[in-house]
Formats: C-alpha cells, structure tokens, sequence
C-alpha cells in the first residue's frame, strides 16, 4: 500500500508514534532507528499495542498487511510531513537562532492563541525527527503552526524550511554554540541564514530584531518587519526593569500598557518583544498581547526563579554556550542585591575554542567583581590555573563541597550545559 494512501483508512486524523511506550488509538508507528536502537524491532509490539499501521525499512519486520516496508523512514516521514503541511495550507511561522528560540517561540504561541487555534513545536523538539512530528501534530482544526528550528550543523535549517515550508520566519539572534558542527562562527551565522534564503525565495516574510547588525546585515537590500530600537521600526518596546522579573512597556492606542513577565533574565527582553511583534503583525488586541505575555511561566531550569528555605536561586542550568553566559552573567552582575554566588559549569560543543571562551568568561567575571564563584567541569579546571575561584571537576564533587559548608541567605546563579548536570545541586541549596 502506498503511505499516502494510509491516511485514507483513517476517519480521524492519526496520530504519529515513535516509541512504544506512547502508543494510543488511531495511530502510525514510525520504526527510526537511532545510534543504540533499531525501530524496525518494536514494529511488532507496536501493532500489538494497537496502532493500526508500522512503517519499518527492514524487509523481515514487514510481516503483513499491517507493516508498510519503505526505503528509509526517516525521510518517509518527512516527506509525509510536508506531504500534510502542504494540504494543511496554513501560515507557518519558524523560529531559529543562536539563544532564545524556545522562550521565543513559547511567547509567541501564547500570543497567537489568543486569535488563531496555534499548534507549536512541543518542548524542544526542534531537529529533523522533531520538525515532522510537530507539523504532523496539526490538524484541519489548526490555524497557525509555529516551528523552532535547531541545528548543529550547516545544511540544517535549509532542509527543516524544506519540510516545514514556513511562511513566516525568525532568526532570534545569532551567538557562538556549537562551533564543533558549525567549524567557526561564520558558519553559524550562514546556517541560520539559510531561514531567511528559503522565505526570501518563496515570498515569505521576514521578522527581524533590528537592533541586532548581523541579522540586518543578512537582510541587507531586502524588506522585512523590524522590532527594535531604531526610528521606523515596525514594533518597539521599552525596556523598564529585569529586577528579579522582567517589565517592559508597550503603548497601544489605549495608552501605555505595562507588561510585566514571569520571566526572569534582561536578555528576556528581545524574546518578549518579538513576541509583542508577531501579535502585533496579526492584529492581535495589544491587552490580549500583555495579557498573554504576562501569563507564561517558564519551565524546565530555563532562565526560572526559585525561592528555596535557605536562598533565591536564579536557575538556567538548561543549557549554555558563549553568548547566553555572557548574558546571563551581565544580568546578574547588574542586579542590585548583595550576597551574590555565581555556580558555572562548562560550555559544551565549542571545539577548539574551548578554553579561550572559558578563559574570556573568567575574565568577565573578574571585571565584574564577583566575588563568590564555584566553577565546575573539566575546562573550567583546565583554565582556572590561577586558582582565584573554587573549582570542581564534577557538580557532583560540588554537592559534596555543600554537605560541608552550607550557602544560606545567597541570591544564586546557576548555568552550564545540560551535559554538567548542575540541576543535582539544587536540593543543597
Ligand atoms: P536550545 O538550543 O537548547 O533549543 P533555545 O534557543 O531554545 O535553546 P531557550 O531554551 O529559550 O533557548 O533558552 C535557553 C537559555 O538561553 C536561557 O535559559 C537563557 O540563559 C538563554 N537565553 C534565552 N534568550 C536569550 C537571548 N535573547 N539572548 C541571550 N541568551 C538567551
Ligand atoms: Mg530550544
């Protein structure tokens, strides 16, 4: 049976599963394969559990009618996804950028809500498995689809526009992260270019953070809805205060409106305004923008403020690269409290440069004078040879360090990538 012609079969729209633990009613089971695992060998259970059809791309799992054997179900499941984007026919917004996107990208799905039926990218769910699921994730119900594109290499953001064919795009801002994949900065910023290529040659639309000269650079010649500072943007925002949330004033025809977010972190700002921008561009009320705005809470350690017996911990241990430390530290370092404590852990994926983005950051720390500083991983103890700041190979080794000396009445800073699983240390704090 041609896979095209299974949607037939079904009266509602079905649903797209990838692992058997997740099977439901009414659905397809997609057998990927991965670097430990082979799909094709769960189809069976699959079926067993009640999905109606398995795709699989190894011939002895396509024991009956049940089982469908294509070449490579990866790519069948992309070509579906756009195959059902395309019948969808609906306005597709994709977010990339360096830092962002998910804050973005959550934002402005609160927005939009408030007019059209907005399906969004679930999580993180941003990469070639991620961009078909979220788009088969919408329905003839869905009005507007909003897709984060991530990538670590360049080629990425080409072929997600190419399943996802956005009609809209964002890049949030471009930074130094995965400079392993990427070979050098320059590589980064021409991967996410490749966001604004794809809309400019199918007359799609642009958003762009006018503020920032990379991403203007890359639009150079060409028309685009801005948001920023400069004179004739489109959508501005003031900045009022990040201390500990973030307000930032809009005016509207009622007068000035006062935004005041759960989020915390001055950075937010760009995120927060891009999102006023959108809502802006689709003629959403500006009272259902604030309101909307006002209502997300972040989850999931990115950028959330936690009140805890002993301190206030300001916690992003979701993720980090050169460009978010910066920030975050900048934010830190600006805010007004005293009885500061800065817990760092390293910045993955950053190749060659490794060190001299470790060592520049612990030069920023010294200018800004923090004083109160636990550094953890294997790079941090590499470059910290001037021992000026307690460091620790593992956040492991760190809980150990705050069995003994306990941290009490502190404002805490703490971020590193994922991959340093700095989350461990918050019970001790
Ligand atoms: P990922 O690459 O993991 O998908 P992302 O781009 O989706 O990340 P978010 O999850 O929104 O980014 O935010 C992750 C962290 O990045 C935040 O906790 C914060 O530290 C930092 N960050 C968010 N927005 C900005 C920004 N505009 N500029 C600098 N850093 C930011
Ligand atoms: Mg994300």
């Amino acid at each position: 049976m041609q896979l095209s012609n299974i949607y037939l079969h079904f009266k509602e729209h079905p649903i797209i599963v990838t692992d058997t633990r997740k099977v439901v009613s009414n659905s397809i089971f997609f057998a990927l394969k991965g670097e430990n695992f082979n799909g094709n060998k769960f189809a069976k259970a699959a079926i067993e559990k009640g999905c109606e059809y398995a795709i699989v791309d190894e011939k002895e799992y396509a024991v009956d009618s049940r089982f469908i054997l294509v070449a490579d179900v990866l790519t069948t499941l992309q070509h579906l996804a756009r195959e059902h984007r395309r019948q969808l026919n609906i306005p597709i917004l994709a977010i990339t950028g360096t830092n962002g996107k998910t804050t973005t990208k959550e934002l402005v799905h609160e927005v939009l809500s408030r007019k059209f039926k907005t399906v969004a990218t679930i999580g993180n769910f941003n990469n070639h498995i991620g961009v078909p699921l979220t788009l088969l994730s919408m329905n003839e119900e869905t009005e507007f689809g909003i897709v984060e594109m991530g990538a670590n290499h360049p080629g990425e953001i080409r072929q997600l526009c190419e399943i996802a064919e956005p009609n809209y795009g964002m890049i949030t801002n471009v930074g130094k992260a995965h400079l392993e994949g990427f070979g050098s900065f320059e590589g980064v910023i021409n991967t996410k270019k490749e966001l604004y290529d794809f809309l400019l040659t199918n007359g799609g639309k642009v958003f762009v953070h006018s503020d920032n000269h990379y991403l203007t650079e890359m639009m150079s010649g060409q028309d685009f809805i801005s948001y920023g500072n400069s004179e004739d943007a489109f959508s501005k925002a003031k900045f009022l205060q990040a201390e500990p949330y973030l307000v930032l004033e809009i005016r509207s025809v009622v007068g000035k409106l006062y935004i005041k977010t759960k989020l915390v972190g001055a950075y937010n700002f760009e995120n927060a305004l891009a999102a006023v921008t959108v809502g802006r561009y689709f003629k959403i009320d500006e009272i259902e923008i604030k309101e909307a705005l006002e209502q997300y809470v972040p989850s999931n350690n990115r950028s959330q403020l936690k009140q805890t017996e002993k301190n206030i911990l300001f916690l992003d241990a979701y993720n980090a690269n050169p460009t978010s430390m910066r920030a975050a530290i900048e934010n830190f370092a600006g805010m007004s409290r005293k009885n500061k404590v800065l817990i760092l852990g390293d910045m993955l994926e950053l190749g060659a440069d490794a060190q001299k983005e470790h060592l520049d950051l612990l030069n920023l720390i010294k200018e800004r004078e923090l004083k109160s500083v636990f550094l953890v991983g294997d790079i941090f103890s590499e470059v910290n040879v001037e021992e000026k700041f307690k460091t620790f190979k593992s956040a492991s080794d760190l809980v150990v360090e705050l069995d003994k000396t306990e941290l009490r009445d502190q404002y805490i800073l703490i971020k590193g990538s994922r991959g340093i699983r700095l989350e461990q240390i918050i019970e001790k704090l």
